[in-house]
């Protein structure tokens, strides 16, 4: 251990104060973790210092803390997972990066041979399959259901999953959780366990890292073995070591609070969409520009994982009612103050001229 010299100390602990303070969304240090206490950053505080080792890197030189180091550091001592992904579209090359850059093998078939670049796909690192036994024979820990809502059904039911070893962990990262989790359950033989996570982000919101984005996941089962049970937490370490918040909910409350969420972003932004001259002016306002940026990024999506959203997800018609119950509701109170306008107007100052009441809107039919 070095001796420091008092400014030394200083200088240390100011970086570790400011480097280091416990971000309760950031799980490089767990919320859940033992040692993390939401109510005593005290003793926060000391257990993160007690992580921390100050070696001598030649001579005297004190190297200030580096986050990023740490977190490799970590990389290099998780467990390595061989993980084939089932379905190749645009998210899951978003997703391959994070995987191979943690140190997993990635295996990948696609029943549509080359959804995305095949070179794209050699040069991340991963292998590709276009044959569902070749894929199974390779007999992965992990079987990552990447497939639209629409196809996991058949896609599901197309894989030769006899061929897989006994317990493998089956996990769908799928916007609705409540179809995906019932599909496991019926198909897969009871010796597999099923993680259903949805990473509530994607390519767009997660360009520049995942630190702080939402992974809600439920643990549907995972058998009682310490070895299961260490591969499902291995596998939900890959989101909590990038700094995502980690949220345990079952399936329905999140298609409860999906319904409330998603599908009216997704439903909003289609029908800005509709509308044709809605575009860039001189003077946007900043809600303005929200709007087109929430209708240009709807739109940019395939029209399935909207129609996948609204009929897998229960809750999804009541929903739309109520929106369309309030937006009934908004244009009966503007149209009810218009026409009490036009009331007083006619019966109030009776020297209205016909032109004046020509010039208002016409109110349409109740
Ligand atoms: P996608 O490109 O629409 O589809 C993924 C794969 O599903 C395709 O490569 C294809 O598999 C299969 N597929 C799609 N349509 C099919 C059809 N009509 N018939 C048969 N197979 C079909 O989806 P994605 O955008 O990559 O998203 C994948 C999953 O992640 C979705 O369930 C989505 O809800 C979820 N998710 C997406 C995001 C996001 O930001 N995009 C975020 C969180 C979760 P093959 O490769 O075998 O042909």
């Amino acid at each position: 251990m070095l001796t420091l010299s008092g400014l030394q100390e200083l200088r240390i602990r100011e970086a570790l104060h400011l480097h280091l303070r416990p971000n309760p969304i950031s799980h490089s240090f767990p919320r859940h973790s033992s040692s993390f206490s939401p109510s005593n950053p005290r003793k926060n505080r000391s257990c993160v210092y007690r992580r921390l080792c100050i070696r001598s890197l030649g001579g005297s030189a004190i190297q200030p803390y580096d986050f990023k180091t740490q977190r490799n550091e970590l990389l290099k001592k998780s467990v390595k997972l061989k993980i084939a992904i089932v379905g190749f579209g645009s998210f899951v090359l978003f997703l391959a990066k994070t995987l191979i850059r943690q140190g997993h093998t990635v295996l990948a078939y696609s029943q549509s041979k080359y959804t995305v670049n095949s070179s794209m796909l050699v040069a991340l690192g991963v292998s590709f399959y276009s044959d569902p036994h070749d894929l199974c024979e390779e007999q992965p820990e992990v079987v990552l259901l990447c497939t639209s809502i629409i196809s996991l059904e058949s896609i599901l039911k197309s894989l030769p999953l006899q061929r897989l070893k006994r317990s493998t962990l089956f996990v769908d990262v799928l916007s609705v959780k409540e179809m995906p989790k019932k599909l496991f359950l019926q198909i897969l033989p009871p010796e597999f366990d099923i993680l259903c996570t949805h990473p509530i982000f994607g390519p767009e919101s997660g360009r520049s890292g995942w630190a702080g984005l939402p992974l809600v996941y439920e643990k549907v089962r995972i058998g009682n073995e310490d070895s299961r049970i260490n591969r499902c937490n291995a596998f939900l370490k890959i989101f909590s070591q990038e700094g995502c918040r980690m949220v345990e909910m079952s399936c329905a409350e999140h298609d409860r609070y999906s319904a409330g969420t998603q599908l009216i972003t997704h439903i909003i932004g289609r029908t800005l969409g509709k509308i044709d001259d809605l575009d860039w002016t001189p003077m946007n306002t900043k809600g303005y520009e929200t709007l087109l940026n929430l209708r240009d990024n709807t739109c940019a999506d395939n029209f399935e994982l909207l129609y996948g959203l609204f009929i897998y997800n229960k809750n999804a018609l009541e929903q739309l009612q109520r929106l369309d119950m309030a937006f009934q509701s908004v244009k009966k109170q503007l149209y009810g103050h218009l026409h009490n306008e036009l009331r007083k107007q006619l019966f109030e100052n009776p020297e209205t001229n016909e032109d004046t009441v020509d010039d208002l809107p016409v109110l349409p039919p109740n």
